[in-house]
């Protein structure tokens, strides 16, 4: 039997109309809307699209927006001077520094220069390890996404077999520790990963996130399985895939999400779910 298509502009759409009376209600008791710094340094067009995205997302749902878009020059100095100000400013409540940076400048040190409690996006060392001690404070919004969008379906997390392809530290490894705070069993895989497809067949949960287009392909899929695939990939003829073969995997799965139209709108509504958590944490309405 056919997947069901896991939809997840309708799964955000859901999300962005509750936050959006969220940040009324905060507006009317703290006197000002929640407020989300935005840096961009550069001139990357999948990067500016991103951040239009993003700050189309806020207006609706009216947070406020502290728009910074540097050029490719600025130096590191300048970019550490300006998160400097955002972490002082008492209207900022998530600030966000789109990746990738320019290649002279560290993102380590930028992203550590974030002051944890205005971390959005989830990505400071010290969310990091809350994360693992599972106690986080923000999630990071991709793998927080990814969490919805399982969720949505109303198939449990607990107890499940999950395998989570990719081990970056943006998507891999918050979302296997994620489902790990959730109870299901977790296994990750990489690029060292020995007999990948018979790992993946054990998945009632498989979670991709590698930047391979159609590298998941049905044989690696268990029937029945909700596969979640975050990853985006352009090819040659400008289209944009994901990780995973649809077609064929979507007659195996249980659950399939698409590219695009999946994890890509989730990761903006989890932007604006985190902006508007941080404001009422740091009010003290939480
Ligand atoms: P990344 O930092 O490049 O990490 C890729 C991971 O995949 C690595 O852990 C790598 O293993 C693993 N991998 C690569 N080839 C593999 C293979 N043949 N078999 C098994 N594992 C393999 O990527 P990322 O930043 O996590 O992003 C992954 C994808 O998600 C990209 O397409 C990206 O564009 C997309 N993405 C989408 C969103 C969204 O909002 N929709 C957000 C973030 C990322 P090693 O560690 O061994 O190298």
């Amino acid at each position: 039997m056919a997947a069901r298509v896991l939809d997840g502009t309708a799964v955000a759409n859901q999300i962005r109309a509750e936050v959006a009376p969220a940040v009324a209600a905060f507006t009317a008791r703290a006197g000002r809307p929640p407020g989300l710094g935005i840096v961009l340094v550069g001139d990357d067009p999948a990067s500016h699209l991103y951040v239009k995205s993003k700050q189309k997302a806020c207006d609706a749902a009216g947070i406020y927006i502290d728009d910074h878009k540097l050029p490719a020059s600025t130096t590191q100095a300048e970019l550490l001077a300006l998160i400097e100000r955002e972490n002082a400013d008492s209207r900022i409540h998530g600030i966000l520094v789109q990746l990738p940076l320019p290649k002279h400048i560290d993102s380590k040190v930028v992203l550590e220069a974030v002051s944890p409690d205005k971390d959005a996006d989830g990505f400071h060392p010290y969310n990091f390890g809350r994360l693992v001690e599972g106690h986080p404070l923000f999630e990071a919004c991709t793998p927080k996404g990814v969490i919805k969008m399982i969720e949505s379906t109303g198939v449990s997390i607990e107890g499940k077999r999950a395998v989570v392809l990719g081990r970056s530290n943006i998507v891999g490894k918050p979302l296997a520790l994620m489902l790990l705070q959730r109870n299901a069993t977790v296994t990750i895989c990489h690029s060292k990963t020995k007999d990948l497809p018979a790992v993946c067949r054990e998945a009632e949960l498989l979670l991709v996130a590698i930047g391979k287009a159609k590298f998941v392909t049905s044989d690696m899929v268990r029937e029945g399985a909700v596969v979640i695939d975050v990853g985006t990939n352009r090819l040659p003829d400008g289209k944009v895939v994901g990780d995973v073969d649809f077609g064929p995997v979507s007659q195996k799965a249980g659950w399939i999400s698409p590219v695009p139209g999946g994890v890509g709108p989730m990761t903006i509504a989890m932007l604006l779910d985190n902006t508007v958590e941080s404001a009422k944490r740091m009010a003290g309405m939480l």
